[in-house]
C-alpha cells in the first residue's frame, strides 16, 4: 500500500497526499490521489479520516495560471475593501446597490477573476472544497480559511506551493498525453509577465499614465516590482489626473536614498512592542504607547512635535501638491528613495495643520511597523492597500497624538453631562493636543469606552458624528 508523502508544513501550509496508483498513464491518472490540506494547523480540505481523492493535475493547472497573479495582485478590485478575502462576494453585493448595472458588472468580473485567482478552491473544477484565499501583501503573505487567517513571509507561501507543484511534476514525469505536455509547459512560464498584465492588473493605469510612467521604467518588466515608482503608480495612480501623476513620480524620483540606521534600531523595538491581536486598531494603540516615551520631543502639555520626530530619524518631510482632495501622502522607504513622506498640500485631511500631524503620525506608523512586511516600498495615505495595516496606522496615529489616558483624566475631570460639554471636551482635547477633532473625538469615543464608561447613545452618536469631520 502507498505511503502517505507530506509536502510542506502543517502549521503554515501542507499537502498529504497517497497516491492512488503508479505514475503511469495520462495526467488524470498519474495525479489521482487521496489528499489533505492544511493552513495554519487545521485540516482544510478532507480529513485524515476521509481524504480527499481527486486528480490533482488540476491544482498544477490552478497553480500555473494563478501564479503571476499570487505575485502582482495584491489588492481587491477597485473599491472593495471587504474584511477578509472570504466575504468579498459581500462586500460587492453591497457596493452594486449604489453603482450602475455597467460598472457594476464590469466589477463582477473582477471580482470572479480575484476569486478564480487567489482563491485554491478554484484549482477544482467540478468539485466543491472549503475556500483557501491567498492575498499577498508585500513580503508577507495572507491564507485566509474558515478557521481564520495565518499570515507568512510571502517566499514561505511560493515555497510551499512550488513544492507541492514539484511532487505534481514528478508525476508526470515521461508523460507524453497533452494535457501533462500542456501543464508542465504552463508551469515553466508561470512567473512570465507582459506589459499588458502588469498594466490590466498590477497597475490598473489608464493608459495615458501608462505611458509616463512606462518611459521611467527600465525595459524588463520583470524588475518593476522592486521599484519604488511602479509601488507608487499602482497605489495612486487611479486617483490622480496626468499632471499630477508625473508630478508624483517626479517627487519620488527626487527623494534622494538616505540611511535608516535610526529608524531600523526604532522599528526593532516598535516590532519588540508589536503582539499580534485579533484586531490592528489594538496594535496600533499598543505599540504607540509603547513608543510614545521611546520617541520623546513631548511638550508639558503633552503634546508631541510629530515633525521633529520624523527629522530625528532622519526621514524628510516635504510637500507636494497634487491637486486633489483624495490623497494626503505618498511615504517612500524603498532601495533607491527615502526614507521620506510627501505631504498632498490638497489632501482633505493634511491639508490643514492638524490633520497634516495626523497624517505623519500615520506615515511614522508604516515606517516603524511595515517595512519589512506589508509595504516594502512606499505607502500611499488614501491609495489602494491592504486593510489592516491601515487600520493600525490610523490606530497608532490616533494614541499617539491623543493618548488615551489623557482622555479619560480630563472626561473624569470635567465631568460633562450635556452634548455641549462633550462638544467642549473634544475641542479642548483637540487644542490641547494640536489633533484634528475628528482624532479628538475618536479617541473620547474610545477611551472611555475602554474605561467602562457606559456613554448615553445620544452623546455616543454626536461623538460618532464628529469622527467623520476632517
Ligand atoms: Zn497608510
Amino acid at each position: 500500500m502507498a505511503a502517505v508523502t507530506h509536502i510542506g508544513n502543517a502549521e503554515s501550509l501542507r499537502f498529504s497526499v497517497k497516491w492512488a496508483e503508479p505514475a503511469d498513464g495520462d495526467a488524470e491518472s498519474r495525479t489521482r490521489g487521496a489528499a489533505t490540506l492544511e493552513v495554519g494547523g487545521h485540516v482544510v480540505w478532507g480529513s485524515p479520516d476521509e481524504p480527499f481523492e481527486w486528480t490533482w493535475i488540476e491544482l498544477l493547472e490552478f497553480l500555473a495560471e494563478s501564479w503571476r497573479f499570487l505575485l502582482w495582485e495584491e489588492t481587491y478590485p477597485e473599491g472593495l475593501a471587504p474584511r477578509n478575502p472570504l466575504v468579498l462576494e459581500d462586500a460587492f453585493e453591497t457596493r452594486r446597490e449604489d453603482m450602475h448595472p455597467a460598472a457594476a458588472a464590469a466589477l463582477h468580473e473582477d471580482v470572479v477573476s480575484f476569486v478564480e485567482h487567489h482563491d485554491m478552491a478554484s484549482a477544482l473544477r467540478g468539485a466543491i472544497a472549503p475556500p483557501i484565499r491567498i492575498l499577498r501583501e508585500g513580503l508577507s503573505c495572507s491564507l485566509t480559511t474558515r478557521f481564520g487567517t495565518t499570515t507568512l513571509p510571502f517566499e514561505d507561501v511560493t515555497q510551499a506551493l512550488e513544492s507541492i507543484a514539484s511532487a505534481l511534476l514528478t508525476r508526470l514525469d515521461g508523460a507524453e498525453d497533452p494535457r501533462s505536455v500542456r501543464a508542465i509547459a504552463d508551469w515553466e512560464q508561470r512567473a512570465s509577465v507582459t506589459e499588458k498584465f502588469l498594466l490590466e492588473f498590477a497597475a490598473s493605469l489608464p493608459s495615458s499614465h501608462w505611458s509616463t510612467l512606462r518611459g521611467r521604467l527600465p525595459d524588463d518588466p520583470g524588475g518593476w516590482g522592486q521599484l519604488e515608482v511602479f509601488a507608487a503608480a499602482r497605489m495612486a495612480g487611479s486617483l490622480l489626473d496626468t499632471t499630477s501623476f508625473e508630478k508624483l513620480l517626479a517627487s519620488i524620483e527626487s527623494v534622494p536614498h538616505s540611511q535608516t540606521g535610526k529608524l531600523d534600531a526604532l522599528s526593532r523595538k516598535a516590532q519588540e512592542h508589536l503582539r499580534p491581536r485579533d484586531r490592528a486598531f489594538l496594535e496600533g494603540y499598543a505599540t504607540a504607547r509603547a513608543m510614545r516615551p521611546e520617541l520623546g520631543h513631548v511638550d508639558e502639555q503633552g503634546c508631541i512635535d510629530i515633525e521633529a520626530i520624523l527629522a530625528s530619524l532622519d526621514v524628510t518631510v516635504s510637500d507636494v501638491d497634487l491637486k486633489t482632495d483624495s490623497l494626503d501622502a505618498i511615504a517612500v522607504f524603498g532601495p533607491k528613495h527615502g526614507p521620506a513622506v510627501l505631504v498632498n498640500s490638497s489632501g482633505v485631511h493634511s491639508k490643514g495643520p492638524r490633520g497634516r500631524r495626523t497624517t505623519l503620525a500615520h506615515e511614522l506608523c508604516h515606517l516603524l511597523l511595515d517595512r519589512d512586511s506589508s509595504l516594502p516600498l512606499v505607502e500611499v495615505l488614501g491609495g489602494r492597500l491592504p486593510r489592516r495595516p491601515e487600520q493600525r496606522a490610523n490606530a497608532f496615529a490616533a494614541e499617539l497624538l491623543v493618548p488615551s489616558h489623557e482622555v479619560v483624566a480630563a472626561t473624569r475631570k470635567e465631568s460633562p453631562t450635556t452634548l455641549g460639554d462633550w462638544e467642549a471636551l473634544v475641542e479642548a482635547i483637540g487644542r490641547r493636543f494640536k489633533a484634528s477633532r475628528a482624532v479628538a473625538a475618536w479617541q473620547t469615543l474610545n477611551a472611555n469606552a475602554a474605561d467602562g464608561e457606559s456613554l448615553a447613545p445620544s452623546v455616543r452618536s454626536r461623538l460618532e458624528s464628529l469622527t467623520r469631520d476632517s
